[in-house]
């Protein structure tokens, strides 16, 4: 190409290498767009921004916390990203000046992108419980953004007298995996059935409903009868968390119900994550995107994916960030090579554990059109669940089903490979700092 041909360009060109694409974020949602990126194009200048050497992942943590897979089995190093020429830099950003284009970090520095995708997952509303705080996570952990408190939450149960109480505090929508409390209940109670039998789990849910209740439900009553108690909010009593004390281990809710926890698993209201949110691309704590890309609508050549993301009706779960990436990354590159961008459509599928042998799942394909009231979303297509009165044999299907999703998605979210320990030791191989 000659020299006035080149610069009639009104974009980068990625075939010079001189694109830069920077990524906030190692999850599903922003080490699926940087491997998709920089397999697609190796030219193209990826840098992702993680403050964490390690990623231990959200999903699959309830069958670690119920000791039925090894810490091993859920904590993923990035070298495959290292080895396909990704940048990384292990730091926090902490600010995006979307009208310069620059990202900031932590330690001082900063450096320019021409497409920016923002991936930073979920932060939570520290001051809607009262006297629950980032110290009091320590001792009544959330075990809700992966990591440390994973190992915390069951190294808690492991340590717990037989007979003690788990609470389970569920918060109000929208947040992470919707059926994961309730997985968590169950792996939870199927720990405490042989572990310790004179326990049980008391579950304290600020809605009234929730995600594949009617399987839950037949889960509790078939596997848990007297060893899970649900206590969902009403039009009278509403069993969101009011305050916590972590001297006594009560945990009252608004309707003024007090439970003494031994192990408190304190789930607070989220937002998305702080950098999204301090950077000016959240409305009302979540970040709005275009429904065929998953653009910010608040900012220019800016990408907002995962969790962090309000993308109407589409579940915050791993799959539908890791479906929103392969997105994103065409986008991208079609972008920036001026080819015709694609609207993109997605899926999710969410995997719940009942008991051992015994999974469910949800499901459904979404597309971009027009919600009811005429504003642009995603509308699901093909929704799928599971039934009460299933068979043992589709159950156990369903359930060796997820254990094949897991190192399927981390292959591809990590480029590496992976297969189950066949272990389930408890004990984490490094510390971490807080979020950032
Ligand atoms: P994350 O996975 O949270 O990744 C975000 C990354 O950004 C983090 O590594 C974080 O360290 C980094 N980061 C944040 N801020 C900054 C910053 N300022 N600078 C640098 N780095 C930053 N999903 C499923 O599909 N299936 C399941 O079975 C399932 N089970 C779950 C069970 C539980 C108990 C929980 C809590 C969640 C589960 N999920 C499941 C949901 C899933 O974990 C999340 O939806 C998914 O992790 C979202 O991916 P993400 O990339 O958006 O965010």
């Amino acid at each position: 190409m000659g020299a006035a041909a080149a610069s009639s360009l009104a974009r980068p060109a990625i075939a010079l290498g001189e694109a830069k694409v920077v990524i906030i974020g190692g999850g599903p949602a922003g080490a699926t767009a940087a491997v998709q990126l920089k397999r697609a194009s190796p030219k193209l200048e990826i840098t992702l921004i993680e403050t964490k050497s390690k990623y231990t992942s959200c999903f699959f943590s309830n069958p670690y916390i119920g000791g039925l897979v090894a810490w091993g089995d859920i904590t993923h190093s990035y070298a495959g990203l290292a080895s396909l020429g990704i940048k990384l830099i292990h730091d926090a950003a902490t600010s995006v000046d979307t009208h310069r284009k620059l990202v900031s970090f932590k330690s001082k520095k900063e450096i320019p992108y021409d497409r920016l995708v923002v991936a930073p997952g979920i932060d939570f509303k520290w001051d809607a419980i009262q006297d629950y705080s980032e110290d009091a996570a320590e001792i009544m952990p959330h075990a809700w953004k992966g990591g440390q408190q994973l190992s915390l939450l069951r190294k808690k149960l492991e340590k717990m007298e037989d007979g003690g109480t788990v609470v389970i505090a569920a918060p109000p929508v929208p947040y992470r995996c919707p059926p994961g409390p309730y997985e968590r209940a169950c792996v939870i109670a199927n720990y405490l059935k042989t572990h310790k039998p004179k326990s049980k789990v008391v579950i304290l849910d600020a809605k009234m409903t929730f995600s594949k209740q009617a399987v839950f439900v037949e889960g509790f009553e078939k596997y848990y009868k007297d060893r899970i108690e649900l206590h969902l909010s009403n039009d009278i009593d509403d069993h969101s968390i009011a305050r916590v004390d972590t001297r006594t281990g009560e945990v009252t809710t608004k309707a003024g119900m007090s439970v003494k926890a031994a192990v408190a698993n304190i789930i607070p209201p989220q937002t998305a994550g702080l950098i999204a949110v301090q950077s000016g691309l959240a409305d009302n704590g979540w970040c709005p995107v275009k429904p065929e890309n998953f653009a910010s609508t608040l900012a220019e050549h800016v990408y907002v994916l995962g969790d962090a993301a309000i993308a109407t009706d589409m579940p915050k779960s791993a799959f539908s960030a890791h479906s929103q990436a392969l997105v994103v990354a065409a986008d991208i590159l079609a972008d920036l090579n001026q080819k015709p961008r694609e609207t993109g459509t997605y899926r999710n599928t969410c995997w719940s554990i009942i008991a051992p042998g015994d999974s469910v799942k949800i499901g459904a394909d979404y597309a971009p059109g027009e919600l009811p009231g005429g504003k642009a979303g995603l509308i699901p297509s093909g929704a799928f669940v599971s039934k009460p009165g299933e068979s043992a044999e589709v159950r156990n299907a369903t359930y060796d089903e997820a254990f094949t999703w897991y190192p399927t998605l981390i292959t591809q979210v990590f480029n590496k490979t992976m297969k189950f320990a066949g272990n389930s030791e408890a004990a984490p191989v490094e510390s971490e700092q807080k979020s950032p």
